[in-house]
């Protein structure tokens, strides 16, 4: 079974942020638990091409305190759950992003030219800044309506789903995990498989 890594399966950095929290062998695992680990996210996103290098340089002098990263990871996960109105969230987001307003910038990249959000603060909050405004965009726009939990049980994992067709994070992981169970049920059912298969199979040879 794979251990916990950070992932950019989410497809922004708001989502790959709420990733941050895992479940793995019936335990919750917290990847953002140090400053260190903040920073070596930020180092991961940065080269998954997920954070600007003008963001990055700006959130670098840190600090990074965890626990209002920790808060505000929780309120977003609520906020998927449906524990939060909508407005309640909005207003949410828009507070975080007053502590530490951003700047913009117009980059050009290999994909054209987007307008970047940049920080006025380092550290954490700067950070909450830009997840704050990734969410604030993704609840304007509907793409939040898109963000979807893997529907592999006790998985944490969500993802934007904007053709509502993908059902899992993962299919190394928690798709071949699913499709091993409903083979395995299925044969069992059939009477195919009578011997002393181990059930667990499927799931340690991730
Ligand atoms: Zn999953």
């Amino acid at each position: 079974m794979k251990l916990p890594t950070f992932t950019v399966l989410g497809g922004t950095l708001g989502i790959d942020f709420i990733n941050t929290v895992q479940h793995h062998r019936g335990q919750t695992v917290n990847l953002l638990n140090t400053p260190d680990a903040v920073v070596r996210w930020l180092a991961f996103m940065r080269h998954a091409g997920r954070l600007h290098a003008a963001s990055g340089e700006t959130l670098a002098p840190g600090p990074w305190p965890i626990e209002r990263l920790i808060r505000f990871r929780a309120d977003v996960r609520l906020f998927l759950d449906g524990g939060i109105p909508r407005d309640d969230f909005l207003t949410l987001l828009a507070r975080t992003v007053a502590i530490s307003p951003l700047t913009f910038r117009a980059v050009e990249d290999e994909e054209g030219v987007r307008l970047i959000a940049i920080p006025t603060r380092p550290g954490t909050q700067g950070l909450l800044s830009l997840l704050a405004f990734d969410w604030l965009n993704m609840v304007v726009s509907g793409a939040a309506n898109a963000a979807s939990r893997c529907q592999n049980g006790p998985c944490l994992a969500y993802f934007l789903d904007l053709q509502g067709r993908r059902k899992w994070c993962s299919m190394d992981t928690c798709g071949n995990r699913q499709k091993n169970a409903r083979h395995y049920a299925r044969r069992k059912w059939t009477g195919v498989d009578k011997g002393g298969h181990d059930h667990d199979a499927a799931g340690s040879s991730n």
